[in-house]
């Protein structure tokens, strides 16, 4: 019996039935993976009681030499996985980090230039109900709405807001986009208008990693990302650079008003800017996340990945439904449901009850609320790591089919939750109680 289990029985239950819900299920939700056991035990090791203030070698705090280490093995990993010279890995999440790019880049009312939150951008873009669109001037950029471009981004539409807006800032990044984006094109508008390029990879980092999407650092200034995504390491974020170390628009330093070098700002811009202590045990994780990375298996994963993504697109485009930019090119796919009569919430509850758990989703120029949506987002990292290949995949899509075209037959869903538990059971998960 674990120790949890007797000194704290109704936590110890609350998790053994999440990691319950877990194995049972199809967890398609883009944003999320399953983390192995070796970054579980580093995440719940000892490393959680340490202070360790500053950055290797430069603490705040004594006993540092055994975190120092792990600290540099994540930094070491993460440099040699996204071929890039410098790294910070201490941001707690992806929105910490980018909290750091806007504290190191920007003074409060300077206008900076994202992807629309409702055509797939992240609250951390610019949402009027985020810091950075309360501090900020946000101004955004969309996909089309119709045409050879529709759900895409057009790159003159961005020169043209960006020559008119003239931001110091402009973002790259998304959370339901299902296309690549052109890089090199972004920063020709970049320097034209003498902004900084920023990329958010949140989603895509680990398909970045392995090389199976295009690869932002040669060209964006600061590339930011979480951990917990595509790259299946513990929660967490992190800010790269790539090759490009110049600080061109001789950004000085809050306090100091000295010109630093971006990557002085961005450490600043994380501790003491935006963080106390780091997270130790999760920085341990992440270094564990990024070794399991920099193998050959991890290139494989990433490339079924997205097969994966691709055979459910083609699967769901058979079947009449809508996709927006009409396919994918990385993880995740997303529905617009208005050609089907159901809403994004609909289609969420009626899907949670077969044991199909996906998230509701704005599409782009949706005409209903955040809180009901028209559409669905349904992403591949989870079910890959699990092994699924595009013949589960084709079957997950028939079963979706099936419960989104018979809202009314709850014993329907009823059977298909079974058979969705005996596929999982083909392909077990965690075999192993907490503690
Ligand atoms: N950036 C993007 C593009 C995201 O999709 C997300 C999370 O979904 C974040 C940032 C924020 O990450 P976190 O939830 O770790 O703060």
């Amino acid at each position: 019996m674990s120790v949890l289990q007797v000194q704290d029985p109704e936590v110890f239950q609350a998790i053994q039935k999440e990691v319950e819900r877990q194995n049972n299920g199809l967890e398609l939700i883009a944003s999320e993976n399953f983390v192995s056991r070796a970054v579980l035990e580093a995440m719940g090791s000892p490393l959680t009681n340490k202070y360790a203030e500053g950055l290797p070698g430069k603490r705040y705090y004594g006993g540092c030499e055994y975190v120092d280490v792990v600290e540099e093995l994540a930094r070491e990993r993460a440099r040699k996985l996204f071929r890039c010279e410098w790294v910070n890995v201490q941001p707690h999440s992806g929105a910490q980090a980018n909290a750091a790019v806007y504290l190191a880049t920007l003074k409060p009312g300077d206008t900076f230039l994202g992807l629309n939150l409702a055509h797939g951008g992240h609250l951390t873009h610019g949402s009027p109900v985020n810091f950075s669109g309360m501090l900020y001037q946000a101004e955004y950029y969309g996909v089309e709405k119709e045409g050879p471009l529709a759900g895409r981004i057009d790159m003159d539409k961005v020169r043209d807001k960006a020559r008119k807006i003239r931001p110091k800032l402009i973002s790259i990044g998304a959370s339901a986009y299902p296309r690549d984006f052109d890089y090199k094109a972004f920063r020709e508008i970049a320097d034209e208008v003498g902004a900084l390029l920023w990329m958010d990879m949140a989603h895509t980092a680990g398909l970045i990693a392995a090389g199976v999407l295009n690869d932002p650092l040669p060209y964006a200034h600061i590339v930011t990302t979480t951990t917990h995504k595509t790259l299946r390491g513990p929660r967490g974020g992190m800010i790269l650079i790539g090759r490009d170390f110049d600080n061109p628009f001789g950004i000085t330093a809050p306090k100091s008003g000295r010109i630093k070098k971006m990557s002085e700002l961005l450490d600043s811009a994380v501790f003491p800017g935006t963080q106390g202590g780091p997270l130790m045990h999760v920085i341990a994780a992440k270094a564990v996340a990024f070794g399991e990375a920099l193998k050959p298996e991890f290139k494989t994963y990433a490339e079924q990945i997205v097969r994966n993504a691709k055979a459910m697109a083609e699967a769901f485009l058979e079947r009449g439904y809508h996709l927006v930019s009409g396919g994918t090119d990385n993880h995740l796919i997303l529905i617009d449901l208005r050609n089907k009569g159901l809403t994004g919430k609909e289609a969420e509850t009626l899907l949670g009850e077969a044991g199909i758990t996906v998230n509701k989703n704005m599409v782009p120029y949706d005409d209903k609320s955040p809180f009901v949506t028209s559409g669905i987002r349904i992403g591949t990292p989870a079910m890959t790591t699990r092994g699924f290949k595009e013949e589960e995949f084709r079957q997950v899509v028939d079963w979706i089919d099936q419960v989104l075209m018979h809202p009314g037959d709850e014993a329907l869903r009823r059977r298909i939750r079974q058979e969705v538990e005996a596929l999982c059971r083909q392909f077990p998960l965690y075999d192993f109680v907490v503690a």
